[in-house]
């Protein structure tokens, strides 16, 4: 079930931090995404935040404060009290909810007086600070949930056979690597790995070295707030509750290496040198305005299994979510030209949704664990412009990308930064974005 919408939502409330009534803020009052931060200044500790306008509120420092205390959101807030969102991840929804709702009155214009002069004191700026990983991910999981990139991918690979047989009735994905998830900002080292030629002889030797295929991926996480017992499912019907919130993710990828290491058992080595997180995690509830149903199957595509299938799902599973790509060549910085959009996308285009891909997770009893991460693979749609890797913008290199200063690229060069974003927006209701997660490419070690 989608969360209701209340006072929390609505569109005139503004707040006494001035920048989150700015138009273009991804923070408004409405949003109130939650994070980890670290003061740049002495000796500081992480702490979890939430972001209004270009301000954090440190949660830390309003529990110690005693400023939580009220019964309703003393769970949740106790739970901030730490260095990583797992613990408020894993109280749930009704203590998450009261917790957003006690925030907004504490941050809307017309807040009682004690509570705006308290909450002021815990006002940090997001100049000031480092943003962190917001979870110690136990398990990251990967899937591929776009049938628009699974598509254009698979035409690359088998023209006349694109899409597998089991694509529409399984929400398709493989286990990701924990350790080597990254904050935005991180620089990411060019990975080395063994490739081949494509048209090299079967009997010709790989070489290894620095991937020349180095790629982004524009993608989606969520995380899992409440997990389940080892052993048991979480059903269609109750998989939101097991939701805490989104971020932008930024799957790296190694084309060359992925091509020559993933037959028979999938990605590895092309995938696990880095994955990078956006630090602010939006919740369910700020959300809520924007959901939407999800994706119209083409005629003659299968239903989903049943338990796949929950009817609330299908009438609002989906997400009204616009996703940007966008490239910064070391040129084009020193030029002062501003990055170029590589791709619009909107997440209502995917195929399987969040509900799907998490009790698909589950239903052979896996389990899974607060602070999880889930990530919902490329996000592409049917346009051109709507392709979220260059492995699909390029037609893997052979229809390369113009940037403003003459220069091309079939995938990444040293010295590129990506910037992924995300924003929602619908009539009736304020804007709320996700932030930002950038990333430039260092070159390869030398060995
Ligand atoms: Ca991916």
């Amino acid at each position: 079930m989608k969360p209701a919408l209340d006072e929390t939502h609505y569109s005139k409330v503004q707040s006494w931090v001035e920048s989150a009534n700015i138009a273009e803020s991804d923070f408004p009052i409405q949003n109130l995404p939650f994070g980890v931060f670290r003061r740049r200044d002495a000796v500081a500790h992480a702490r979890v935040g939430v972001a209004i306008g270009d301000r954090i509120l440190d949660l830390n420092g309003m529990q110690r404060e005693g400023l939580l205390a009220e019964k309703s959101v003393r769970l949740a807030a106790n739970a901030c009290a730490s260095d990583a969102l797992n613990p408020l991840m894993a109280v749930g929804t009704g203590p998450r909810r009261a917790l957003r709702q006690r925030l907004h009155a504490i941050l809307r214009l017309d807040a009682a007086a004690s509570d705006r002069q308290a909450a002021a004191r815990h006002l940090v700026a997001q100049a000031d600070v480092e943003m962190l990983l917001p979870a110690s991910v136990g398990d990251y999981t990967d899937f591929y949930a776009s049938i628009f990139h699974a598509t254009n991918v698979g035409k690359l690979f088998r023209p006349d056979n694109p899409l597998l047989p089991n694509y529409k009735y399984i929400p398709i994905g493989y286990h990701g690597r924990a350790s080597s998830l990254v904050a935005t900002g991180t620089a990411i080292r060019r990975p080395c790995g063994q490739t081949r030629d494509g048209d090299a002889e079967p009997s010709d030797a790989p070489k290894f070295g620095p991937t020349l295929a180095l790629d982004y991926e524009l993608e989606v996480g969520f995380f899992v707030s409440a997990g389940n017992r080892l052993g048991e499912t979480i059903p269609i019907g109750e998989a939101e509750e097991h939701i805490f919130g989104i971020c932008l993710v930024n799957d790296w990828s190694a084309r060359d290496i992925q091509a020559w290491e993933y037959q028979p058992l999938g990605p590895f080595l092309g995938k696990s040198f880095a994955t990078s997180l956006s630090p602010w995690v939006v919740t369910m509830e700020a959300l809520a305005p924007f959901r939407t149903a999800a994706f119209a199957r083409a005629e003659g595509d299968p239903a989903p299994l049943p338990y796949l299938f929950g009817e609330s799902d299908q009438e609002q599973g989906g997400l009204d979510l616009w996703l940007e790509v966008s490239l910064l060549s070391v040129r084009m910085r020193e030029s002062g030209i501003a990055p170029l959009v590589l791709g619009r996308s909107n997440y209502r285009d995917m195929y399987w949704t969040m509900a799907q891909m998490l009790t698909h997770h589950a239903s052979n009893g896996c389990n899974l664990r607060s602070g999880d991460l889930l990530a919902s693979g490329t996000v592409s749609g049917a346009d051109k412009t709507a392709r979220g890797c260059l492995l699909e913008l390029t037609s893997r290199g052979k229809d390369p990308v113009l940037l403003p200063t003459g220069e091309q690229r079939k995938f990444l060069e040293d010295g590129d930064e990506i910037i992924l974003r995300g924003f929602c927006e619908r009539d009736g209701f304020r804007r709320i974005g996700l932030g930002s997660c950038g990333g430039a490419i260092l070159p390869a070690s030398a060995s």
